[in-house]
């Protein structure tokens, strides 16, 4: 396969992770594939770049031309910077292409090489194919040992490359039926897409952790994480890929459907709906906005408060504010505005800048909230770290009163399929009852969403079944739908039985 030419560019002194935005959940990967259109790399940079919130700190494309075969970049920071260049892109031709955008996955987490980079690249007896997987595998370590036992040589410290040394040892025949086998063999979360030099393929684990859909753009097809990236290149949302589906498309054969693994019933991330994915996506066939406008309508019955304003924390906690001042009647307001160009004005902050913390991002609307009883309404409380300089800023502004209103239930389990968590001592809800929360950030009241909340506002009227969870919902309640074995190798206790 061919690099573009600075495809191992040094890697800049500091990614372009936000040294204040370090309290939130983050969303590790997205994934974006083209196939049956001219320069499909292109169409590949536009959906990477409309996905860019699942991951900032690196991407790549891998694209095929039927004569000058793959041909791959790989890049530090956002797709902007890099992927809109006329002299990379054009190092990039040909009708099929995948993409990925990374935040931090396993291996390397906080120290990413660019051989860590997505797509991974395999050649085969039987030809190539490059693969970008968004999620995580829950068994790596042990695979990783035992593949490097029977002789497989690492390129990077990634989980996502055992599958392509799982795919050298199929005895398979042709390069999907070589994923299937790697994949029976692989635990954990996986939306991946994938290609050859003539097929567009995607894939979904059994329960379905992490999304992926299915676009039409003309006469091509369009696989990717989220529906938002299908909007911006024109292309029509078709479906989403079924849990423990893999489709393959070809531009002869148009799309064939499988079901390679044991059917089971779906778990899909339920943060995804609260906060991972973009609000103008389609999940489960809801709009994420409407969802997250009803989370707020939740809460607002199960935690009412006499207040003067409700006021989102920007951008995240905006629809559920809007949804709590809907079904309360107390006023919406944006008391906190955010610096929409904060983003790479100082990546290596000096202590002092450091030290002003969440005020380089967010300031509050003093006229409007002095001497006012404010609800403040987030998507989540991770640390804690910033939610207490928000209520901090809010009070020197003058507020007679704070109220926190938290849109998900207290996040007290890491996440192993995908997420970037701490660990579990560092996150708030781990260590303290709610009152306890409460005392530590120093608000007037605190209250989160109930489980049983959450999942009426994603449509399950009844609740939360807890017989048999229709999500995953591992990091508010510790049942953990695939079991974390390498997490419990390396000692993490999962939550005793009740
Ligand atoms: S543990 Fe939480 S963040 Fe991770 S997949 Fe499950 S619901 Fe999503």
């Amino acid at each position: 396969m061919a690099h573009s030419p600075d495809d191992h560019p040094s890697k800049p002194a500091c990614f372009p992770r936000h040294p204040f935005d370090d309290d939130k959940l983050r969303e590790e990967c997205g994934v974006f594939g083209v196939i049956g259109t001219a320069e499909a790399a292109n169409f590949v940079a536009l959906g990477l770049h409309a996905l860019q919130h699942r991951g900032q700190e690196a991407g790549g494309i891998v694209a095929h031309h039927a004569e000058l075969g793959f041909n791959s970049a790989r890049r530090f920071g956002y797709v902007r910077d890099n992927f809109t260049s006329a002299r990379l892109m054009d190092t990039l031709p040909g009708p099929l292409a995948i993409g990925h955008v990374r935040y931090s996955t396993a291996g390397s987490k906080g120290n990413t090489a660019i051989r860590d980079v997505q797509p991974f690249f395999g050649e085969f007896a039987m030809g190539g194919a490059a693969i970008a997987h968004n999620g995580n595998i829950t068994n790596a370590t042990a695979l990783r040992r035992e593949l490097i036992e029977r002789g497989s040589i690492f390129q990077s410290s990634s989980d996502s490359e055992c599958i392509i040394h799982l795919m050298a040892r199929s005895l398979q025949r042709d390069i999907p039926e070589r994923m299937k086998d790697a994949l029976r063999r692989v635990e954990g979360a996986f939306s991946i897409v994938a290609m050859t030099g003539s097929k567009l393929i995607g894939v979904r684990d059994p329960l379905g952790v992490r999304p992926l859909v299915l676009g039409r753009i003309g006469d091509g097809w369009a696989l990717s994480s989220e529906t938002c990236a299908l909007d911006i290149i024109g292309a029509e949302f078709v479906r989403e890929i079924e849990p423990g589906e893999m489709v393959v498309i070809s531009e002869e054969g148009g799309l064939r459907s499988h079901f390679p693994f044991e059917r089971l019933s779906s778990r899909f991330c339920i943060f995804e709906h609260v906060y991972f994915s973009r609000p103008d996506s389609i999940l489960g066939g809801q709009s994420v906005y409407e969802t997250r406008r009803q989370i707020g309508v939740e809460l607002a019955r199960e935690a009412p408060m006499e207040a003067d304003l409700v006021c989102p924390v920007p951008d995240s906690g905006t629809p559920a504010a809007i949804g709590y001042s809907q079904e309360s009647g107390i006023p919406f307001a944006m008391g906190i505005i955010r610096n929409q160009y904060m983003g790479r004005t100082f990546i290596e902050p000096s202590e002092q800048i450091r030290n002003m913390g969440v005020r380089l991002k967010l300031n509050v609307n003093r006229a409007l909230i002095a001497g006012k009883r404010v609800i403040l309404v987030d998507d989540s409380v991770v640390r804690g770290t910033t939610s207490r300089k928000i209520k901090e800023m809010v009070l020197e502004s003058g507020a007679a009163e704070v109220h926190f209103r938290i849109a998900s239930p207290p996040t007290a389990w890491p996440c192993f399929y995908g997420v970037d968590t701490p660990e579990r001592d560092k996150l708030l809800a781990a260590t303290m009852s709610e009152e306890e929360m409460r005392l530590h950030l120093g608000v007037n009241s605190l209250k989160f969403i109930s489980l049983d909340g959450l999942y009426r506002a994603v449509g399950e009227a009844k609740g939360r079944n807890p017989d048999s969870p229709q999500y995953c919902d591992a990091c508010f309640s510790g049942d953990y739908p695939v079991v974390p074995a390498d997490m419990l190798e390396q000692g993490f206790q999962l939550k005793a039985a009740e």
